[in-house]
């Protein structure tokens, strides 16, 4: 019955992995449609055929439910909802932070989602808003740990139970939270109740909570974003080692008539033409799909083939090590998102410890790459490098008389041994004319290896064009111009 998590490949804090519940094996990065069965715009049997291993579904609307709830009981849910993947449950805090109060307890919601034979079962979580002060996260953060204590304790360590992180906007509490719900010790951990972030395109605010539940939660864990339903924020997501995601985006935004992209949303009333290659929008023009009895459908259906799309594209940036391009691709479909980046890549030493070591390739994209893990990690490593006594860096890469070792310079990273010409980051890095951005990065990498070897005395030979800003950066060392 246990969950458990194995991480295959990694890149930045993003993984693809494996979670086994039970029996049951999912790969991830994974997608959880959110399925109502009172509307199912899409079956679950559909979207299993569409590669989908995984749903979750509310136990509180079917323990409610006069048409469902003996049968999930009698039958069970795989049964009754047709999908023999790994089903979730959430067990009614949504229905909590809606209307306030759900009349069932802990335990009660708990045994209800066993006895429906889900795989994934949550505790009654108290899904804190962004809007709440300090004293009442606190005190609901106090009320959520008692009660994932209490599941713990009533249902055994192999029950397969999440243990939500909640801590509202205070990122001190997340990690407080993620530290609690590990020493429980959660396998799954969800990170509850960031969709008013979302919703409000509050991206530094998701960042800034995430990257607080990741510090404390094990490696070891799969994390959950809650409510996550929109493709153009799953590449970040991932990043900071999101894991899941579950959407009840794809048919809300039908209802809407909203067409999903992976850089934003259309409305359909609005399109001319279908950009997309699914089934759908390949089969229908957009006024077919506008006058069609079936549009809320139809809709659907292409939400989902984008967003279950955009997963599948995430998965194959981590294995090839190119999330980073993917991450800054779609967060310039919105400013906010943008923001959210550029607060991710201030977190790159943070994200250094856990990223790989080398990669397919690194390609320049703007001001965010100067950042990235990549130069960081590179310019920590500076350190270790054993330069002689009089060491020229040559941006223009010719030699000049009177010393005794030549650094060659590539920005963003900076000065680097001709040895290192081939090797990662340096050999497999794409970056177009030199730019101000990348040159004082690069700038900043000749002042570690000079602050880390004061030993050696170093002179940068550039051109007039740099002169400045490599006075700027590495003062202290002599300048050649020619
Ligand atoms: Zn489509």
């Amino acid at each position: 019955m246990a969950i458990a998590f194995e991480s295959l490949y990694s890149d930045i804090a993003g993984r693809c992995g494996k979670l086994t519940v039970g029996r049951k094996t999912i790969k991830t990065p994974a997608l959880l449609p959110v399925i109502n069965p009172h509307l199912n715009l899409v079956t679950p049997k559909e979207i299993r055929g569409m590669g989908v291993e995984a749903i979750i579904t509310n136990a509180y609307i079917f323990s409610q439910s006069k048409q469902y709830r003996e049968q999930a009981l009698l039958e069970g849910l795989h049964k009754v909802l047709d999908f023999d993947g790994v089903i979730m449950t959430d067990s009614g805090s949504f229905q909590l932070s809606v209307y306030g109060q759900v009349s069932v307890s802990n335990i009660e919601t708990l045994s209800f989602q066993r006895d429906i034979q889900s795989d994934i079962w949550v505790p009654l979580d108290i899904p804190t808003s962004p809007a709440s002060d300090r004293k009442t996260t606190e005190r609901e953060l106090a009320i959520t740990m008692e009660r994932l204590a209490e599941a713990r304790e009533t249902f055994g360590p192999d029950a397969p139970l999440a243990g939500p992180v909640q801590g509202g906007i205070f990122p001190d509490l997340r990690e407080e939270a993620g530290k609690a719900v590990a020493d429980l010790g959660f396998p799954f951990c969800p990170v509850g109740a960031v969709v008013p972030l979302m919703e409000q395109y509050r991206y530094r605010d998701l960042v800034t909570v995430v990257m607080a539940a990741k510090r404390t939660l094990p490696r070891s864990a799969c994390v959950h974003l809650f409510g996550a339903g929109h493709p153009s924020m799953f590449a970040l997501t991932t990043a900071m080692g999101c894991d899941l995601f579950d959407s009840a985006a794809y048919a809300l935004y039908a209802k809407e008539g909203r067409y999903m992209t992976t850089h934003g949303s259309y409305k359909l009333a609005e399109l001319t033409e279908l950009p997309c290659a699914c089934g759908v929008c390949r089969t229908h023009s957009a006024e077919e799909i506008r006058s069609s009895p079936q549009r809320e459908r139809l809709l659907a259906l292409h939400n989902l083939h984008v967003t279950i799309a955009e997963i599948a594209r995430i998965r194959q940036a981590i294995v090839d090590g190119t999330l980073w391009e993917l991450v800054d691709e779609r967060c310039r479909g919105h400013p906010q998102l943008l923001a959210g980046y550029r607060l991710l890549t201030s977190e790159a030493p943070a994200l250094d410890r856990v990223d790989r070591v080398s990669k397919r390739r690194f390609f320049y994209r703007g001001d965010e790459s100067c950042t990235r893990t990549e130069v960081i990690r590179y310019q920590e490593m500076l350190a270790r490098f054993r330069p002689g006594e009089n060491v020229l860096v040559a941006f223009d890469g010719g030699a000049r008389e009177g010393f005794d070792e030549i650094y060659l310079f590539k920005p963003p990273f900076g000065p680097f041994p001709k040895e290192l010409k081939e090797t990662f980051p340096i050999g497999q890095s794409e970056i177009p004319e030199w730019d101000e951005a990348m040159v004082r990065q690069g700038c900043r990498g000749i002042r570690a290896l000079a602050d880390s070897h004061p030993e050696s005395t170093i002179t940068i030979g550039c051109s007039r064009r740099w002169e400045s800003i490599v006075r700027q950066e590495v003062s202290g060392c002599g300048v050649l111009t020619e």
